[in-house]
Parts: structure tokens; sequence; C-alpha cells
């Protein structure tokens, strides 16, 4: 029985069930041979309290088993530096060199990687449960540990960087709490995140993993922040990402406004989710008689499958140009991951794409019947105080 005894943001007791997902891979990146993937239901919770939208009470010991093995697929490098640069561009280079910089959760993919190819001196420190070599080469100082009990010199750091990591943490009021305490007074809390409202419309089913217990919108946000006394400095981006610098004021703790009504929004959620089974159903892909293959590895496409798992059942190979997801098992399948040389001899006879830019890149060299799903998902974005930027994701 999925329940939410505490909410992450406010700690209120009211969060309400609003629906499940079923049966979603626990390791959403293909695996190796011989290693068993689980498959668990995950339920959307809305906090009356506050409007969090979050998953069901998780244990500790649950979330840590998601990052003790090394199938994290790595991010590139391009995300953070467009976010380094949209930081300089509001704040100035006085804001990164020679800072006291705080990098949390950047083990896999550090903020000094991006600061030191863009050429800026300061001193970082990575906090990470599980950090790999790669921080050890390009930061100052390297922590491991839950960042929550690290142990960090107090009012140290000018900035804190959390990119791509509050989603993840299963307390992070206690992670923005213990910001409040290493950020000096007047420090930033430099904080990016996947938004609702901006998944919705643009990745719908890349919006519910067991991995991000947490789907925040700026009120959300908002509210985490202020009701450890931090203050809005500046709302960088809004879209698919929520982009938001909070100072370290130690003022009052309030809850913030919502920003969205979480229950309509998780309604259109749904709502979208079925319209494009519908639409791909229509398709015929299921009654075609052709040998189904699909060009994408990720995290993204086994979720995808996941929520229409009797397209999962047509496919009868799966491609992917990544070295490193070949050789491997797609998830909820027992199709290894194929190099895409071997399209021509699979058998293929329709190929299926998740991606404009991958359709657009492979698809005109293929003598395969080429199908792009991604239009089925992707809405136009609208955002309320115009700060959608196409750029952000093109990277
Ligand atoms: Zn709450």
């Amino acid at each position: 029985m999925l329940a939410l005894e505490r909410c992450r943001v406010c700690q209120g007791g009211n969060g309400r069930l609003h629906s499940v997902t079923s049966a979603l891979p626990i390791y959403i990146w293909p695996l190796p041979p011989g290693k068993s993937n689980r498959f668990l239901d995950a339920g959307l919770f809305v906090c009356e309290d506050c409007s969090h939208v979050q998953l069901q009470t998780m244990t500790d010991a649950f979330i840590d088993s998601f990052y003790e093995d090394e199938y994290l697929v790595l991010e590139d490098h391009v995300l953070d530096r467009s976010r380094i640069e949209a930081l300089v561009s509001a704040f100035g280079r006085e804001i990164i060199e020679d800072a006291r910089l705080l990098d949390i959760g950047g083990g896999n993919n550090p903020v000094a990687g991006s600061l030191s190819s863009l050429g800026y001196r300061c001193e970082s420190w990575v906090v990470d449960i599980n950090p790999r070599p790669r921080a050890k080469e390009l930061a100052s100082k390297v922590v491991a540990g839950r960042f929550e009990d690290a142990d960090l010199p107090q009012g140290h750091f000018d900035l804190a960087t959390s990119f791509d990591s509050m989603e993840h943490f299963n307390h992070p009021s206690d992670v923005v709490a213990r910001m409040a305490e290493v950020l000096r007074p007047g420090g930033l809390a430099v904080v990016a995140v996947p938004n609702l409202t901006g998944l919705i419309s643009s990745i719908p089913h890349y919006m519910v993993l067991h991995q991000h217990v947490s789907i925040f919108s700026v009120g959300s946000l908002e509210s985490l922040f202020s009701l450890q006394g931090f203050r809005r400095k500046a709302l960088l981006r809004e879209d698919t990402a929520i982009y938001l610098v909070y100072e370290n004021v130690h003022g009052p703790k309030d809850l913030s406004p919502a920003s969205v009504d979480p229950w309509a929004e998780l309604d259109r959620f749904r709502s979208r989710m079925e319209v494009i089974g519908e639409e791909i159903k229509a398709l015929g892909l299921a009654a075609d008689e052709h040998r189904l293959g699909l060009y994408a590895a990720g995290g993204s496409s086994s979720l995808f499958l996941a929520n229409f798992p009797w397209l999962r059942e047509c496919l009868s190979a799966v491609f992917d140009r990544e070295e490193h997801k070949q050789g491997r098992i797609v998830p909820g399948t027992d199709l290894v991951v194929l190099p895409p040389e071997k399209i021509a001899s699979s058998g293929v006879e329709k190929l299926l794409f998740l991606s404009d830019s991958i359709h657009d890149d492979v698809a005109p060299g293929l003598s395969v019947d080429c199908v792009n799903l991604a239009r089925f998902f992707k809405a136009p974005i609208e955002m309320e105080n115009g700060k959608h930027r196409d750029a952000w994701n093109s990277g």
C-alpha cells in the first residue's frame, strides 16, 4: 500500500494520492546481462498544505540502493556550462571568480569541470554519496557521504550549487537547512531541478521515476527554501527545468504560495499520457506484420516503454549509438542493445524514434521505414511569466 507519511517540503502529514504509475523499472538504464531489475509502482501524492508533488514514502536504504551500482549513464557537461553562463550573465563574473563553491551531488559530473573549461578559478568542494574519480581530479576537495551529515566548515561557502540533485533527496528540507549552515550569510544557493509543468508539456513519460522522489514546481521549490530562511534572488529559467538562485538571509521561515494547481497539473499529466497512448495505437504498430525496432536505449526510452507496455511487447530489436549501452539489456525486455550498424541485418522493417534530433540525424541514412514518436509527446510550453527559452534543452 503506497502512502506518504510526511511531506518532503513542509513536513506536514496531509498528503493525498492522485494516481499510480504501475511497474516502473527501478533501474531505468540498460543493464548488464544477468543483472536483475525490479518493477515497482510509484504513487503521485500532493501535499494539501504546501502543494508539493512527490512520490510515496520510501526508506533511505531503498533510495540509497539506486545509487550503489554504476548503472547511471553519465550526463554531458553542456548543461552545466549553460547554467554557469546564465549565472554569470545575471550576476557578473565576480559571482564565481575566486569564490568558495560547494557542489552538492556533483560526484558524477562536477561543476568544477565546467568552471575550469570556462576559465574560472575558484575553490570548489564536491560532496556526494558516491563521488567518481572525475570529481577527485577536478575539485579542490571531495567529501564522500550524505551532505546532511558531511563534515563541512560552517558559514564557509559563497555559493552552493545543487544541479539535478534536489529531486533525488529523500529529505530535501534537511539538505536546505544544512545549506543555510555551510553558506556564509548572504551566500547563494543555486538550484536546478526538473519542472513539473514543463515535464508534463514536453516529456511526460520522464516525470515519474523512483529516483525523482520530488517533482517540483516553482512554488514548492520556493517553499522548500523559504521554510529554511532563504529569500529568492533570481529566477533564471523556467521550462522543462527550474533554475533559481536563493540568498542565505536567515529570514522568516514561511510557506510560499503555490505557483500551479498541482491536482489540475496531474490530471493534465494523466490525460496527456492517455492521448499519447491512443495516438500511437492508431498507427497500427501492434497489428503490423513488420518487425519493429526502437532507436534509443536510455533512461527516457525505458520509461516510455514502461508507460506503454503493449508497445514494448511488439519490439524485436533495440539500437543505440552509445557504446556503453550496447550489449546491455533493455529494462522490461530480453532485448540486447545493438549498435546501429546492425539495423540492416536485423530484419527490422519499421524503426521507432523518440527524439527529433536523433531521428533527423539518423533516419535519412537508413533504408528502413522510420517513425518518429516524439511529435506525440511534445506540447507547446506556455509559461505565465514568459521565462521559457528553447535554448535550455537544445544543448
Ligand atoms: Zn507539504
